[in-house]
């Protein structure tokens, strides 16, 4: 289970910023989970659970949200979501497409108290 490794990176960040930014307590954590991450999200807010332990975000809810994978196309030029994980433009069927997010999670923001 990599979401446990994730979710300890994740409190790195979050203890980095509620220590750079004087916060006393962080009320919410926001995390993305793009769908074509590799991260179960169930399973990453089970590994936050434990992840949040004795840290100064112990009481934070932690929210994970999943979005789409975009992808951009080199025929047409317009972004896409991806269906069915096929890598085909949903405007022009061409096959000439890079993902352009939903690859990856990331912490996008928290909410803390001074
Ligand atoms: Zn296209």
């Amino acid at each position: 289970m990599h979401e446990l490794s994730l979710a300890m990176s994740v409190r790195e960040i979050v203890e980095d910023a509620a220590k750079q930014n004087g916060a006393k307590k962080v009320n919410e954590v926001n995390i993305i989970v793009g769908e074509f991450s590799s991260v179960s999200s169930d399973a990453l807010e089970f590994a936050m659970d434990v992840a949040k332990k004795g840290s100064v975000f112990e009481e934070a809810k932690i929210n994970i949200k999943t979005t789409k994978t975009i992808l951009l196309c080199s025929q047409c030029n317009q972004e896409t979501a991806m269906k069915d994980y096929i890598f085909k433009c949903g405007a022009c069927e061409s096959a000439s497409v890079k993902i352009v997010s939903g690859d990856r999670m990331y912490v996008d923001s928290i909410d803390i108290e001074n």
